[in-house]
């Protein structure tokens, strides 16, 4: 068993509502010791927060997630502002870009993603970034606010992309969708990133691993991740778990496991 941080999930996600409790001790006993929680909409932040304080090592980000455009108000941004001085989380996301779902107007995405950025380097923080099929467009909003650290969550892009990412400091995450044998443009960039870009993810409920297909995915599924990246790169899974885990921990400037979160 190695020390492992998942950098993205949605531990506050209602279908951990039931055994949120057995699902943490799942992810300590697996290894999982500390887990960074990505925010999708105000009205869940509250809630996010609350699940966040009520176990230890889970660290929160407040964000504006694309996919949930509909619920989103330009006011939440000043709303989000004031969350970030008050809370100091980890990270401002999940934010970013979707073209992949229907009905989400790029424009109004655009706005709240450059919204999002230009409050990380007000507030001098990290963002975690959603990009799907977008990321040719996230890179020239990245790149518009030069000087923002942070990262793409369950990354799908091509090589080239991929380079662009890190040349901006923007780091890599990888979960689940790795797992499976048919992602093979995946399977092979993984295999020749810096031990330094990237970092493991589950994006739990969502993203399972190829064990369970179909299944709610958990934060002690991390493990099946790292152990699919320590094969794929021939790699010792101790010293993918050691660089993993800190990478995420200087992205997100998280406290050493050796002090006790306060949280
Ligand atoms: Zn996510």
């Amino acid at each position: 068993m190695f020390a492992l941080i998942d950098s993205h999930n949605h531990f506050d996600d209602a279908g951990f509502d039931a055994d949120r409790s057995t699902a943490y001790r799942r992810a300590r006993a697996a290894g999982v010791e500390a887990q960074v929680l990505a925010a999708v909409s105000a009205r869940l932040w509250p809630k996010l927060k609350a699940v966040a304080a009520g176990y230890p090592g889970l660290y929160p980000c407040y964000g504006l997630h694309p996919a949930y455009l509909a619920e989103h108000r330009p006011e939440h941004l000043d709303q989000l502002a004031d969350w970030l001085s008050r809370e100091r989380p980890a990270a401002i996301g999940e934010c970013g870009l979707d073209y992949y779902l229907p009905d989400l107007d790029p424009d109004a995405q655009t706005e709240y993603f450059a919204g999002q950025l230009r409050l990380a380097r007000r507030h001098d923080l990290p963002v975690v970034i959603h990009a799907r099929h977008a990321v040719d467009h996230v890179i020239k909003l990245v790149r518009r606010f030069a000087g923002v650290r942070g990262m793409v969550h369950s990354f799908s892009g091509s090589e080239d992309q991929a380079r662009r990412l890190l040349d901006l400091g923007i780091l890599l995450s990888f979960g689940g969708p790795l797992t499976y044998p048919k992602a093979t443009r995946l399977r092979g960039l993984i295999g020749y990133l810096p031990l330094d870009g990237f970092l493991l993810e589950t994006d739990a409920p969502d993203q399972p691993p190829s064990a369970h297909p179909g299944q709610r995915n958990e934060p002690a599924y991390l493990a099946e991740v790292l152990a699919c990246v320590a094969e794929l790169r021939g790699a010792d899974p101790a010293e993918i778990a050691a660089a993993t885990t800190e990478n995420v921990r200087r992205l997100f400037r998280l406290p050493d496991a050796a002090s006790p979160s306060p949280h």
